[in-house]
């Protein structure tokens, strides 16, 4: 199956992902983790993207694009893949289209915005798997490390409360008009983001398995 996850920054687009990924056996591609590791290794594109989401702007999409096109050639992209991220507007959905990738199911969380600044505050990733957890709601096991991989955890710079303001303009303005884009090809379904990651996830299997 090729899945996209849209949703607000937060809404836990990553996490559900990761888990509908190791239920799938399909990878998940998330722009956003593949500019960070660009931006940690310092890359060209790395420190151009920088100065975007250092301000929770979204990086232009001729680049984003391009990092998408070249990672979906890869081999494990054959059997499917879940996209984390992408797109995240008009132009970047075209650019599927163009490239001839039909999506089997588009999965909205919807989380309200007072909600996803609550939800942000506790946020904590590894820098080096890039598992995502919540101080709350997704801890994990060993505390300030990571459960998969033993790094210590940190906060993304871009989840500082004014910079989720931002991005979540960005959100509303960019990004959500994709759920029209996607109602319209008749394979968007709205899924409520719930307190607890597992109740989201049975009802993201849920809509996966009525798009097949
Ligand atoms: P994320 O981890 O998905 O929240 O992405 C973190 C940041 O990376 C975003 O705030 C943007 O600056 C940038 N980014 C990730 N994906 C995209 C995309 N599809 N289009 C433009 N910018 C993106």
């Amino acid at each position: 199956m090729k899945i996209i996850f849209l949703g607000a920054p937060g809404a836990g687009k990553g996490t559900q992902a990761e888990i509908v990924s190791e239920r799938l056996g399909i990878p998940t591609i998330s722009t956003g983790a593949i500019i960070r590791g660009a931006i940690k290794s310092g890359t060209e594109m790395g420190l151009a993207a920088k100065k975007y989401t250092d301000a929770g702007a979204l990086v232009p999409d001729e680049v984003v694009i391009g990092i998408i096109r070249e990672r979906l050639a890869e081999p494990d992209c054959e059997n499917g893949y879940i996209l984390d991220g992408f797109p995240r507007t008009v132009p970047q959905a075209e650019a599927l289209d163009v490239m001839g990738v039909k999506m089997d199911a588009v999965i909205s969380l919807e989380v309200a915005d007072d909600k996803i600044v609550e939800r942000m505050s506790g946020r904590r990733v590894c820098d080096k798997c890039g598992a995502s957890y919540h101080v709350l709601y997704n801890p994990s096991a060993k505390g300030t490390t990571c459960d998969k991989c033993g790094n210590e955890l940190s906060i993304r710079r871009d989840d500082a409360p004014e910079v989720v303001k931002s991005r979540l303009a960005v959100y509303h303005e960019s990004t959500e008009p994709l759920k029209d884009f996607y109602a319209k090809k008749g394979v968007l379904r709205l899924v409520e983001g719930q307190e607890k990651l597992e109740d989201t996830t049975a009802l993201t299997l849920a809509a996966l398995e009525a798009s097949k």
